[in-house]
């Protein structure tokens, strides 16, 4: 069952449509729209339309929703030119990680290339 919404989360906002961005890609389960402050030429964020504050909030019975995410994220990734020249898909979950947004979300940067460092 897909989770609830939150009326004090900007994600929900977004997913729901009160909150304008810029949408790629929306289904049922997902919705994609571009980063307000990019760091790489493709940043789009891909979030389950349901509440999920992290990682940590997700149960096995989401396992399908995750999986969804980032089959999303392939084939965003392929409509914006990203899918040959490689991209990265991230997950900030929690303080160390530097999440400031919670709701959960998927990371995905390209159009350039990336070097690895925490
Ligand atoms: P985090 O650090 O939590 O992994 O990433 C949150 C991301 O959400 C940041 O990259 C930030 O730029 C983005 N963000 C925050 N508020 C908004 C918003 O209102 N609209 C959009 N499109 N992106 C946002
Ligand atoms: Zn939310």
């Amino acid at each position: 069952m897909m989770k609830a919404y939150d009326s004090n989360c900007i994600f929900c906002k977004i997913a729901q449509g009160e909150i304008p961005s810029e949408i790629v890609y929306q289904d049922e389960k997902v919705t994609a729209f571009y980063d307000l402050s990019p760091k790489a030429p493709v940043h789009i964020l891909i979030i389950p339309n349901g509440h999920y504050t992290d990682l940590n909030d997700c149960r096995e019975e989401d396992a399908a929703l995750l999986g969804h995410i980032l089959l999303a994220a392939a084939k965003i990734a392929g409509e914006k030119g990203i899918g040959e020249t490689g991209y990265r898909v991230i997950v900030n979950d929690g303080p160390d990680a530097g999440q400031t947004v919670f709701h959960l979300h998927y990371h995905l940067l390209g159009g350039r290339p990336m070097t690895f460092s925490v």
